[in-house]
């Protein structure tokens, strides 16, 4: 990889890079297609990172779905898949991290110790074996955008960061490699998270303040219609500092994660 783009960056061509951890849907295509758009060589990766899985997290059963990934993103005109092994990006002996040091200590960083530091530290091991001009991320990894923007800042990574939308199923509930882990009957009950989003960001945008009233709301309807659902956050932060807000001085994130079952899934809405 290293010896291509080195040609690609002689030669004058921009490299888009697109980092996954495969199950490919929607969310992450919607990523290479703007890659596409802007840049004469797009690159995305597959690689489940296992320095971002706690131990009690499902590395093992994380779906790998690798041919039909590929043929995936061959339809999408990806010209280089990049799929390294474990032993490739942590040989032994490896004992080098990136740790951004008060960004991961909200929101989905509270219930997930070290798992922002994985992340950064395999993004900024990709970012040096890839060297792209741009990088591509969903928002719907809120906090992983802004924790990957500060890293970049901080670290003069010469490296543009893009976040693109959420892409969401029909019903609402936000694409996801993990959906494929729910019931039926979760399944059928999982837009609910957005449906109560969506009625936290309608509350500010009609004149709510109070950010304690719009996270009661949304953690009452939550529970109203999905009983058996365990929330872990439901939050009004700061969309870039992540801390949780008392008053809606200004835009906010509601974020929020929540587990059915033994799937935890995130979702988040801007409100500007
Ligand atoms: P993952 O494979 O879960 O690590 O995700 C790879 C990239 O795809 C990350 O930047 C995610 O934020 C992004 N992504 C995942 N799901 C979605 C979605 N529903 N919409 C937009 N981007 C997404």
């Amino acid at each position: 990889m290293s010896v291509l783009s080195e040609q690609l960056i002689r030669k004058k061509k921009t490299i888009g890079f697109v980092p996954t951890m495969g199950a490919l849907h929607e969310g992450h295509l919607s990523l290479v297609r703007q890659a596409r758009k802007e840049n004469h060589f797009v690159v995305a990766s597959i690689f489940v990172n296992p320095t971002q899985f706690g131990p009690a997290e499902d590395l093992s059963r994380y779906p790998r779905p690798f041919e039909n990934d590929k043929a995936l993103l061959e339809k999408e005109k990806c010209d280089f898949l990049f799929y390294p092994s474990a032993r490739h990006m942590y040989p032994e002996g490896f004992e080098t991290y990136v740790d951004v040091e008060e960004l991961p200590d909200h929101l989905c960083g509270l219930s997930r110790p070290g798992h922002f530091r994985g992340v950064t530290t395999v993004v900024a091991k990709l970012f040096n074996i890839v060297r792209p001009a741009t990088a591509y991320f969903g928002q719907k990894d809120y906090q992983q955008s802004v924790i990957i923007r500060k890293m970049v800042q901080d670290l003069n990574m010469p490296v543009q960061v893009r976040v693109m939308p959420v892409v969401r199923e029909k019903d609402g509930l936000a694409m996801s490699s993990r959906n494929r882990y729910l019931s039926e009957k979760e399944r059928k009950d999982a837009p609910v998270l957005w449906q109560a989003l969506t009625a936290g960001s309608d509350m500010i945008r009609t004149g709510e303040r109070d950010a304690s009233v719009i996270v009661k709301t949304v953690r009452d309807m939550i529970r109203t219609e999905i009983p058996y659902a365990k929330i872990d956050y439901v939050s009004v932060a700061d969309p870039e500092t992540l801390e949780d807000l008392k008053a809606v001085t200004g835009g906010v994130v509601i974020a929020l994660a929540v587990y059915l079952g033994k799937t935890r899934l995130i979702d988040n809405v801007i409100v500007r």
